[in-house]
């Protein structure tokens, strides 16, 4: 079966990470009888560079017409690189924006996981880790403060500025219907968080999430306020499963989460549309430091690809066998710099690519 997937390596060490997700995948394609067919644009500032925006009308209908987008990731060194001169509205992370918007991208997920062979990295007490955590964030990302009208006035000589949280029922249903699917393939525990005792928004997302959960009789529900839930990921970090939740307090929450792990080279992420459509793409950025020295771990775009293949294209099976080839090189002790400890192998961006492709 073949299916036609749109690549946008991007900028600093984009082009190097996918090109390794890439490897990954058609090893995986090969084992278990499935083809992609690639199509590669250009996104942020190697757009940029070429067209003089960062992203263009052909790439986003491009990116349509497939079954998903696979993502480096975009943006250069703000203090030096020439694209940070431009509009804002003409940088790179703007294309990155106008296509999550173009494509109603209005579902991000992005899973914490840690490896027990990466104990070390996490920052957390061992009594704390125990045997390790696995929790995937649902965060809303089209919707709430960061979409809804704000301005800044002046009244007598004082300056206010106003930004306003909106959301209607059917925004938080189709988020919160995502949320117990996910669910569903993993331990069956949903944790929604808002903050209910305040906003009128979270009331309403508590009510419509508690009327999604009734199709679920299946997945436990339960509800956290945000400012628990924050304390709790440093807490007991065990007890999540998904996290539901809006797309500010999901924004800073994830933020949280990701740190806990203690290895950013390691976290993958999705965003989502009503249909299987995605586009998948590591949780960290373009690292213009690192960029072009073979040092880049490639394992969050590959775990990406993973994803890209559990949850747009329905392959599980090759999927699990891309986490468990992942899983399998660091048990065997191979790191690229970021992770790496002592006693470890230090294997660079293409060698770490290769030593998984050839576990898959
Ligand atoms: P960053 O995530 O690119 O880098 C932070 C630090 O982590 C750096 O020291 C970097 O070398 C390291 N690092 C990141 N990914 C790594 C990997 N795979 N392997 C090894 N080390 C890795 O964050 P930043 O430096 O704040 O941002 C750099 C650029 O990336 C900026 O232009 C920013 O806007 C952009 N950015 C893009 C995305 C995206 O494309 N979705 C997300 C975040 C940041």
């Amino acid at each position: 079966m073949g299916y036609k997937i749109t690549v946008i390596p991007g900028d600093g060490i984009g082009p190097e990470i996918v090109r390794e997700a890439v490897k990954v995948l058609d090893a995986a394609g090969e084992k278990y009888g499935f083809r992609l067919d690639y199509t590669e644009v250009l996104m942020g500032g190697a757009s940029i560079d070429v067209h003089g925006v960062p992203l263009t009308d052909e790439v986003i209908a491009q990116a349509k017409a497939s079954d998903a987008v696979l993502m480096g990731s975009i943006g250069g060194d703000a203090a030096t690189s020439p694209w940070y001169q431009l509009e804002p509205s003409k940088r790179p992370e703007a294309g990155l924006l106008k296509i999550r918007k173009e494509l109603n991208l209005f579902a991000n997920l992005r899973p914490a996981y840690l490896y027990s062979e990466l104990k070390a990295a996490c920052p957390l007490r061992s009594d704390i880790i125990g045997g390790g955590f696995d929790m995937m964030i649902m965060r809303e990302l089209t919707g709430g403060l960061y979409f809804g009208e704000r301005c800044t006035t002046e009244e007598n000589g004082v300056r206010k500025a106003k930004d306003t949280l909106t959301y209607d029922e059917n925004e938080i249903r189709r988020i919160a219907k995502r949320g117990f699917d996910i669910a569903r393939k993993r331990r069956k525990k949903v944790t929604s968080v808002d903050k209910a005792n305040v906003l009128d928004s979270s009331r309403l997302w508590r009510a419509v999430v508690e009327d999604v959960a009734k199709d679920y009789p299946d997945v436990e529900l339960e509800h956290m306020l945000v400012d628990n839930c924050a304390m709790q990921l440093v807490r007991d970090p065990k007890q999540f499963d998904v996290i539901l939740t809006e797309n500010m307090f999901g924004d800073i929450l994830s933020d949280e989460a990701s740190m806990v792990t203690g290895s950013i080279g390691m976290l993958s992420s999705a965003s989502l549309n009503e249909t299987k459509f995605g586009l998948y793409e590591p949780s960290h950025g373009s690292a213009p430091d690192i960029a072009g020295k073979d040092l880049a771990n490639p394992i969050a775009t590959i775990l990406s690809a993973a994803m890209m293949l559990r949850f747009s294209l329905d392959l599980d099976k090759a999927a699990d066998a891309i986490e468990a080839a992942v899983k399998q090189v660091l048990t065997e002790g191979y790191r690229t710099g970021d992770i790496y400890s002592e006693g470890c192998k230090k294997v660079g961006t293409v060698e770490m690519g290769s030593l998984i492709a050839e576990r898959v």
